[in-house]
Order: C-alpha cells, then structure tokens, then sequence
C-alpha cells in the first residue's frame, strides 16, 4: 500500500484523504517535517495558494518539500495546490511564492470569482470523462514544451488545458476530490507506482 501525504496546512484536505482510502492507498495528514518520512508521493489540495505558501514557510516545511520535489518526488497540486507547484502565477499576490514544479503560467482565479464557480464534464482521453469542479480556479495561459496536457476544457474563452504533468509533478485547475469519481486520483497512483517500480 502506497504511503501518499496529503499537505494539511489549509484547504480541503479530508476530501483528497478520503479519495485516497477509497483507491486503497494510505493518506497520512503532512503538517510538519517530520510527516514526510517514508512518503511516497504528496497531493497540495485545493484551498488559497496565498495561504498555503505563508504557512509552508512558518512550519519550516517550505525547504524540505521543495528538495524532495526538485529531486522527482512525485506531487499532485489540485487548484491552489497547481499555483503552489506552477513556474509562473499572473495575479498572485506579491509575497507568493511557488515550487516552480511544473513549467505552466498560470492566472490566479482565472475562470473569474467564487460567484462564476461551474461544473463541467472533463474528457480524458482514453480513459473517460470526470465531472470538472471549478471554484475561483487557475487558468493555466501557457505550457512549456516538458509539459504533457492531459486534458483541456474550452469554456467560451478557447481551450485551456485542465490537467497537466511535467515528469512526476501533476497539476490541475478542478477539484477531482470534490466528486465520488477516483480516475484523477488513480492517474496520479497509477504513475507514482510505475515510478516506484
Ligand atoms: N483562487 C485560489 C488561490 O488563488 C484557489 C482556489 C481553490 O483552490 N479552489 O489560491
């Protein structure tokens, strides 16, 4: 069984812990340096990036993480955990910062706010279509050429990609934890396990 942190500083971690159990993995809760022994893989969830960057710092979590992920530890970054893992953030806040993981600017609540939060299938080629939860998402505006789009979603403004993976970093602009469906979640065990093989 897979021994998969889900980074509990802010946001909606019981929703990703809960989707892991449901796949059969182990979630553990990483809330200090010492959550990060004998992990295998680490989801950032969903929540304020502003946020999650200030308290990543204050629990002395920042630096560690950032070797880990830097050295191909595997990672998942769902909305705000996507700005937390992007190379570039248009509209962050000044004193932000970001795991440069994945080579995507993107635009903080670039689908607009919390009141044009929407629903919408996303098809993932091959493998299905998962129900898209969107609220005060990025908008990922360019990709770099080490960046594989898995999944892209036109809403009314051109196709933007939804669901991207640079090497074993894996970032999306949705909240797959926020629905029963598990197919985004057993991607990213899916790849983390080959990685491990
Ligand atoms: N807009 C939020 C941020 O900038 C992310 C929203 C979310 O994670 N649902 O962090």
């Amino acid at each position: 069984m897979r021994q998969v942190g889900v980074l509990a500083l802010q946001g909606d971690v019981r929703a990703h812990v809960t989707t892991l159990e449901n796949l059969g993995a182990a979630p553990r809760k990483v809330r200090q340096v010492s959550d990060l022994a004998g992990l295998d893989g680490l989801i950032i969830p969903g929540g304020e990036s502003t946020t999650i960057s200030h308290l990543l710092i204050t629990s002395g979590l920042r630096q560690p993480l950032q070797g880990l992920i830097s050295s191909g530890f595997p990672v998942f970054g769902t909305c705000a955990g996507l700005i937390m893992l992007a190379t570039d953030v248009i509209d962050g806040r000044v004193d932000q910062w970001s795991f440069g993981a994945v080579d995507v600017s993107v635009r903080r609540n670039g689908y607009g706010r919390q009141i044009a939060s929407f629903e919408s299938p996303i098809v993932i080629d091959g493998r299905g279509t998962v129900p898209g939860v969107f609220i005060r998402a990025p908008r990922i505006e360019r990709c770099g050429p080490d960046v594989s789009v898995i999944a892209t979603l036109d809403h009314g403004d051109g196709e933007h990609p939804v669901l991207v993976r640079q090497g074993s970093a894996w970032g999306c602009s949705f909240h797959p934890e926020l629905t029963s469906d598990v197919l985004v979640h057993g991607l990213f065990l899916d790849a983390l396990q080959e990685a491990l093989r």
